[in-house]
């Protein structure tokens, strides 16, 4: 039997990145996922993979994920994937890229796991896995204070969810991962004006000498989607290749 045979799976932001190669992963391990974004191309890419169902989806649209789940049902496993990174320090951020960020990086996971819970707790199981980063709960890298406060809050909430939900069969992990080579990263590198400047910095403070994979934060995904971690909740998996070691 697969890892993820007979498990409904729903992944955010799963159109390219960390989210894409998870939700090919969880497919790939016998799961029906659905893969949601909001980019139409990626979506179409998607949904021509085996196990793979592409559906647009906002996750800052509540009327949005209130109808998906409606219409999906109860899912086993929820992937909230979507985020994104604000750089720049406490005086150089507006209250207004504060409330994006902390909007799109921890609200919408509030609005997409109090969407799909009561549908786990009924069946008594479900495993939400919430994406956080080293930056904030571990670390607090230089010119990032919005996101690193936003994954922050990611953690805070995952432990509290794992805490009030663990007598009713449900598990709540989040990933922190460190740097990982995706489409986003790219232009975060392009916009500092000095592509390679900037990738090797990036590269400079990992111990191992190189980026993360997506897919070596889709094979947590999986292994914390899947019964093998059925002793895991409320812990925040730091995969960062030694960098905060
Ligand atoms: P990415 O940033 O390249 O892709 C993000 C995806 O999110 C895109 O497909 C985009 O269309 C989608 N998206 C944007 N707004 C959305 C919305 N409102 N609703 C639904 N989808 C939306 O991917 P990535 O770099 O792999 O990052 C994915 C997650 O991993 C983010 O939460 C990020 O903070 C986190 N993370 C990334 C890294 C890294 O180095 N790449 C490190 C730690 C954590």
């Amino acid at each position: 039997m697969k890892r993820i045979e007979g498990k409904l799976c729903l992944v955010t932001a799963a159109g390219q990145g960390i989210g894409r190669a998870s939700a090919e992963r969880l497919a790939a391990e016998g799961g029906h996922v659905i893969a949601t974004d909001i980019n139409d191309k990626a979506l179409a890419e998607l949904a021509t993979i085996d196990g793979i169902e592409a559906r647009k989806l906002d996750v800052t649209d509540k009327a949005a994920i209130t109808s998906l789940i409606d219409d999906i049902g109860t899912v086993d496993v929820l992937f909230n994937c979507a985020g994104i990174v604000h750089n720049g320090t406490i005086l150089e951020a507006t209250e207004e890229e504060w409330d994006f960020a902390f909007d799109l990086n921890v609200k919408s996971q509030f609005r997409m796991i109090r969407a799909v819970l009561p549908g786990m707790i009924e069946k008594g199981h479900g495993s939400i896995i919430n994406m956080s980063s080293v930056a904030g709960p571990v670390t607090g890298p230089v010119n990032r204070l919005v996101y690193s406060a936003s994954k922050a809050a990611v953690a805070g909430m995952t432990r509290a969810i794992a805490n009030d939900y663990v007598k009713q069969g449900i598990r709540c992990n989040a990933i922190a991962p460190g740097t990982v080579d995706s489409p986003s990263l790219h232009e975060r590198l392009r916009a500092t004006g000095d592509y390679d400047g900037a990738l090797k910095a990036f590269i400079g403070r990992q111990p191992m000498g190189r980026i993360g994979k997506p897919e070596e934060i889709a094979a947590l995904v999986t292994y914390l989607a899947s019964e093998e971690s059925g002793f895991t909740t409320g812990v925040v998996h730091v995969v960062d290749g030694g960098w905060t070691a």
